[in-house]
């Protein structure tokens, strides 16, 4: 049985912005451009939502509901950090962390020991770390899969912790209503009405292959939402240091001049697959040269032109280091990492938050 966390920030960007200046705490705050920017409420705390703003909404309509709602525009850099260094935090519990945007992010727990393996402790200890490190305040759900967790951290917000054990997963799902159900957007939900269905409960009436009949492939999804089973594994989503492409040749190259060749084709290679990542930002570039008695070198060099005339002296440099037949030729680059790009302020804006 999986021990799985969804963890939630409260009304995240109006949260740090009510941390940086507490005089915005208790007046009705939305975070997104203005009215003449035709902009969205990104995010808004409690009190705007007591006059019914919601993110999403056009910030004219929500200047309507709340002529005094003040707004502040969103600051993405400093979300950023807030977010990294809330990571920071999930990471000291588990590695396994899958971040769903800045303030929301799946965790496994199921092997971890602390707290005598207690995830209701996890999640506590989670809130308040957060909060003395942080100054946010964060709603976690635990479940022992993703979509009742991620359910269960909504149950209760802001400040919740909502934990849902094995054997209370059939009671929490019978009167749970379909559109809460991961994937039920409103089209589905009114096809479900039609035919009588508003809670798990009764989604679990209708058999097999009738869900199949009505949804195809998502059926077999309905099937087992409706009975609490979501087998979707917490995915860990790793930073990309490097991009590269290497080739194994079935004959060793014999010489020097030999191997220059098939650098040309590399770096062609490679050009092409940096082209699908969307401008990464180079830190530097390298070669890598197996030779034929299995010993291996690498060589870098700073730089942010991945152009042959900088791979091929590298490699020059690289081969004589052995100057012997060659096995495996590779050409790369290594990227800027996440946090140093964060300060370079080089991300784009993510999409706005929701809650
Ligand atoms: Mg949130």
């Amino acid at each position: 049985m999986r021990k799985i966390l969804h963890a939630d920030c409260d009304c995240f960007y109006a949260a740090v912005e009510m941390r940086d200046d507490p005089k915005l705490a208790d007046i009705p705050l939305a975070v997104g451009a203005s009215v003449d920017k035709r902009g969205v409420v990104a995010t808004c705390n409690y009190p705007a939502r007591a006059f019914g703003i919601r993110s999403a909404m056009p910030m004219a309509r929500a200047m309507r509901l709340c002529p005094h709602l003040h707004r502040i525009s969103p600051d993405f850099d400093k979300y950023r950090r807030v977010s990294a260094d809330i990571q920071s935090i999930f990471r000291v519990l588990t590695p396994i962390i899958e971040p769903l945007s800045l303030d929301e992010a799946f965790l496994d727990v199921t092997d971890v020991n602390h707290f005598r393996g207690s995830a209701t402790w996890m999640a506590r200890w989670l809130k308040d770390e957060v909060r003395r490190q942080v100054g946010i305040t964060l709603s976690v759900g635990v479940a022992p899969n993703k979509f009742l967790a991620k359910i269960a951290s909504d149950w209760n917000k802001p400040d919740g912790l909502c934990v849902i054990t094995p054997n209370q997963v059939d009671s929490f799902i019978e009167t749970l209503p379909v559109d809460r159900l991961h994937g039920v957007g409103p089209a589905t939900a009114g096809k479900l009405k039609a035919r009588g269905i508003e809670t798990c409960r009764d989604l679990a009436t209708l058999s097999l292959s009738a869900l199949m009949d009505d949804f195809g492939k998502f059926g077999v999804r309905l099937h087992e939402l409706a009975r609490g089973i979501d087998e979707r594994p917490v995915k860990i989503e790793r930073e990309r240091k490097s991009i590269s492409v290497e080739n194994t040749f079935d004959h060793d190259l014999p010489d020097m001049a030999e191997c220059r060749e098939h650098i040309v084709a590399l770096v062609e290679r490679l050009e092409d697959r940096i082209a699908r990542y969307q401008h990464p930002a180079l830190n530097k570039l390298f070669v890598k040269v197996r030779f034929d008695d299995f010993s291996i070198t690498t060589l870098e060099t700073a730089g942010q032109t991945p152009a042959l005339d900088q791979f091929l002296p590298l490699f020059d440099e690289a081969w004589q280091r052995a100057a012997r037949p060659v096995r495996l030729l590779g050409v790369g680059v290594r990227l800027v990492s996440e946090d140093a790009r964060r300060q370079l302020g080089l991300f784009e804006p993510a999409n706005p938050d929701d809650n």
